[in-house]
């Protein structure tokens, strides 16, 4: 089996994180799964090279190492583990997508789309151009995801039901400016990697019938998923941007040592939702 470890680089790695590696790592012992690293750059506007030399760094000095993909001794030069370095292979399977009708451009603006919404919540697309046969480039690319409701079993939680088609609608696979989005990359990635155990956060849940259904479409096998708790504050309530925001290279250019920032992120873990079976 092969699970990843998939940081975004939107900023340095946290307690939030030294938890999920955690997970990451621990159900991949467990099950008896070779863990990969993929530094998911896919939101070009905020991603800092920077980010990814602190995060192999810090993940090494925590003892996290990966049986492959990025690590900081193959990090020079480009990578099929970096998401900007992949646009050839996304193009690929968005054209497979596109020849088989199952995409369409949209050039609605994010304020029309809000006018439309009906419900409070996650933002549902209502297929506005569906039919209206717009070029893909320059344009939004929305998946005609499909109706009905998937379920899944979680290796944590139990089963799981979601509706797609009717929580977020036609969800984007490439915005107008050509930047790939994390469903997309991230399903692109886990079929080409061969990953059959998917272990993250609770917090990204949702993402996962959606990405069932991608995978569906695109007629791949669907991987094991284990979503685990969040990180949660004294209160019991998930841990605000400011404190997670604390990185683990602070903390160490403070004293602490691997130890202590583990027993640190796990300390707080004990307050979160018990009933993994795994552990
Ligand atoms: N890049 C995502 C994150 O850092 C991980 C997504 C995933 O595991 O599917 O939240």
């Amino acid at each position: 089996m092969i699970t990843r470890f998939a940081p975004s680089l939107t900023g340095y790695l946290h307690l939030g994180h030294v938890l999920h590696m955690h997970y990451v790592w621990g159900v991949a012992q467990k099950m008896g799964a070779k863990v990969l690293c993929r530094i998911e750059d896919h939101d070009l506007g905020r991603a800092r090279p920077e980010y990814e030399t602190g995060i192999l760094e810090t993940m090494e000095w925590l003892g996290f190492v990966p049986d492959f993909g990025i690590t900081s001794a193959t990090a020079a030069g480009p990578s099929d583990f970096r998401q900007s370095d992949c646009g050839k292979h996304y193009e690929a399977v968005l054209r497979h997508l596109r020849d088989r009708g199952l995409v369409y451009g949209c050039d609605c603006t994010r304020k029309q789309i809000l006018e439309r919404q009906s419900g409070q919540g996650e933002l549902c697309y209502p297929g506005t151009c569906a039919d209206k046969g717009l070029p893909l480039d320059g344009n939004t690319v929305r998946l005609r995801v499909p109706a009905g409701e998937i379920v899944f079993h979680d290796l944590n939680l139990g089963e799981q039901r979601q509706t797609p088609r009717v929580q977020c609608g036609d969800f984007s696979l490439r915005d107008r400016a050509g930047q790939w989005t994390y469903q997309f990359a991230c399903v692109c990635d886990d079929i080409r990697h061969g990953v059959d155990l998917v272990v993250r956060g609770e917090d990204i849940l949702l993402s996962t019938a959606r990405q069932i259904q991608l995978l569906q479409l695109l007629g791949a096998p669907l991987p094991r998923y284990f979503h685990h708790p969040l990180l949660l504050d004294d209160a019991g309530k998930k841990l605000s941007k400011r404190q997670r925001s604390e990185s683990i290279a602070e903390l160490r250019a403070a004293g602490a040592t691997p130890e202590q920032v583990m027993a640190q992120a796990l300390s707080r873990e004990s307050a979160a939702e018990p009933g993994h079976q795994l552990f």
